[in-house]
């Protein structure tokens, strides 16, 4: 049996998962994204991450393909690197094309942006759709596009990084030193400060005056649903950012479908998805895409990076 590899890199997570050229999965496995001090550290997880589906799959890496990677970005793809990431800030280079090639051995191996890997999965999987965009709200704030049944990956792999576009030019800061992005009200990364620039001191079972308690989204989610009224101011301003970031990325795009996953998203699918469907028709001068849950199950990215490697980056299922 022909076997492929898809790899997941993410700013919490690591992913591979081994398929058939039909994107049947057999093997898998997770692991946490080392928080550096290196690269090389980062490479190594990889690595092992790569080793580990394949024990569970009984392939020999050597064995493989093709295999295809969906990395937090931004991305050298000429050197087949992450640099720079704000995700993972004590972090400036992490090398895996390179490193992946030595450990298989076949030189197809694509690597993409992760939304960008999860927006061909959502074409092989889901339905084919010849005009969709994959969004991820998660650490990082990120989409995948293809437009006209071409797979946009951008110069250096580094299309559709709408995390970045302005929402706000006066705005807070984001961990890629810019003001006012999309990424710096709506990722993960981000929510505990805005948690406290948006806090007057009103009565919130939030632990908003301790730095040390951990407080994450998925905490404003929850006490949110739990009915504290901060909270809910909180999430019902993700929700307006979000739905001004989606308007933005369906006049770049005109997407049919936008597919939204990654963690928070998956957590929250009511709370996160019911205000950009509101609110997005407010906002959207052209068409109004369906909006629609998908990455329930977290490997959305990995098994978008398995499609890549079976369909040649096209994600087209006729491809395979
Ligand atoms: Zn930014």
């Amino acid at each position: 049996m022909a076997t492929y590899l898809g790899v997941d890199l993410g700013a919490t997570t690591i992913r591979a998962v081994v398929g058939d050229r039909a994107g049947q999965v057999v093997g898998s496995h997770r692991t946490a994204t080392p928080r550096g001090p290196t690269g090389i550290a980062v490479t190594e997880a990889v690595l092992d991450t790569v080793r580990e589906a394949c024990a569970d799959a009984g392939v020999d890496p050597a064995a493989l393909v093709a295999a295809g990677i969906g990395a937090i970005g931004p991305l050298d793809r000429d050197e087949g690197d992450v640099v720079d990431t704000p995700n993972l800030p004590r972090v400036d280079r992490i090398p895996l094309v390179g490193p992946l090639r030595s450990l298989l051995s076949t030189d197809r191996i694509i690597l993409h942006n992760d939304a960008t890997a999860g927006a061909i999965g959502e074409r092989f999987f889901r339905e084919g759709a010849d005009h969709l965009v994959y969004l991820t709200l998660s650490t990082g704030v990120g989409a995948g596009a293809v437009v006209d049944g071409h797979v946009l990956d951008g110069w250096q792999g580094n299309a559709a990084e709408v995390g970045h576009v302005t929402v706000d030019p006066d705005g807070r800061p984001c961990g890629c030193g810019g003001a006012g992005h999309w990424e710096a009200y709506c990722g993960g990364a981000n929510v505990p400060d805005y948690v406290s620039d948006l806090y007057d001191g009103e009565a919130t079972s939030l632990p908003v005056d301790d730095p040390d308690a951990g407080l994450d989204a998925a905490a404003v989610f929850d006490a949110d649903a739990a009915g504290d009224a901060f909270a809910t101011r909180v999430v019902d301003r993700i929700g307006r950012w979000n739905a001004l970031g989606v308007a933005a990325v369906v006049h770049a795009y005109a997407p049919r479908i936008v597919a939204v996953g990654g963690g928070i998203t998956r957590n929250n699918p009511e709370r996160v998805l019911r205000p950009i469907r509101e609110r997005l028709p407010d906002h959207v001068a052209t068409t109004v895409p369906e909006i629609r849950l998908t990455d329930e199950d977290g490997d959305a990215v990995a098994k978008g990076a398995l499609a890549s490697a079976i369909t040649g980056g096209t994600g087209a299922p006729a491809d395979r």
